[in-house]
């Protein structure tokens, strides 16, 4: 059995991927210089080759094509969901499509096992085509972009408590779910990491004319936000002012949280230490688990 490992041509960078390839390209590019090298197994061999990803796209959806795929008989091909949303009519042709399978790309997708699209930033997953996809959207080598004014950093979640500590002088503090633990904030601060088994959070202090805003951000796609929830408590004065509350995705487009504690300042007192009392609860997260360990 010949099976072929293949990589994405050249090194595209993450945010140049959501340009789409022109229909003008050729479907498979031949390998260049320089030669790539070739793994024999006792059992099976291993081919490296190079290819652009984007040919294994649906041309009408742009999703990954993924079995049953169809062709007309001029040979264009479609997913089956276009065939159905077209009315069985070829798209490029006008032809009848939705009859013909297309089995010698469907058995390439089948044997196709690439890289992630984060290798770069240290994902060393090597997935099946048709896992890709479900993979990257929780790969925690998701590349984010430091959320510090005027840093232009962007690395993987778990670069971040390095990265904090030694660009911004900000600390990280490690905690555990469902247990109570205090940090305290310097009138200086603007951060503070805090850093849980997998799953960096950020702790934001900001500072406004009346008083100072607390919330919690985490480094992980928005769509991860409903598996965490955290109470945070902060003593002001004679009172205590409370909120339980969802953390925000760092990659949400308004990146301040819409719940947050204001601690009033009294006018004319200068600014002293916080005390901020926090817990965390992550009761699971089996489908992005999924995606993480396929
Ligand atoms: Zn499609
Ligand atoms: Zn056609
Ligand atoms: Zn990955
Ligand atoms: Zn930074």
């Amino acid at each position: 059995m010949v099976r072929f490992a293949m990589q994405a041509l050249g090194a595209e960078s993450p945010h140049q991927r959501g340009a789409k390839r022109s229909r003008s390209e050729p479907l498979v590019e031949l390998p260049t210089s320089p030669p790539l090298p070739l793994q024999l197994q006792e059992e099976e061999h291993q081919l490296a080759a190079t290819f652009d990803p984007d040919t294994l796209d649906c041309q009408i959806c742009m999703e990954p094509l993924s079995a049953p795929i169809f062709q007309c008989s001029n040979g264009h091909i479609a997913c089956s969901s276009c065939c159905q949303k077209l009315s069985n009519i070829c798209a490029s042709c006008s032809n009848p499509t939705g009859k013909i399978r297309c089995l010698a790309i469907e058995k390439l997708i089948e044997s196709l096992h690439m890289s992630c699209r984060y290798a770069e930033y240290g994902c060393q997953k090597m997935l099946k085509f048709t896992k890709k996809r479900g993979h990257e959207t929780s790969c925690p080598y998701t590349p984010f972009k430091c959320p510090a004014s005027e840093c232009s950093f962007s690395g993987a979640a778990k670069s971040f408590p390095e990265h904090f500590l030694e660009a911004h002088q900000t600390r990280t503090l490690d905690f555990q779910y469902d247990v109570w633990f205090t940090v305290v904030l310097n009138p200086t601060d603007l951060h503070v990491l805090l850093k849980a088994e997998n799953m960096v959070f950020l702790l934001h202090y900001e500072k406004e004319a009346l008083g100072n805003i607390v919330y919690v951000s985490f480094f992980g796609a928005p769509h991860r936000e409903e598996f965490f929830s955290y109470h945070l408590a902060v003593k002001s004065g004679q009172t205590r002012l409370t909120m339980e509350s969802v953390p925000r995705s760092i990659l949400q487009e308004d990146k301040r949280s819409t719940n947050f504690v204001f601690i009033p300042r009294p006018l004319n007192v200068p600014e002293g230490l916080v005390q901020v009392e926090l817990s965390f609860h992550h009761p699971g997260e089996a489908i992005s688990a999924l995606h993480i360990n396929p």
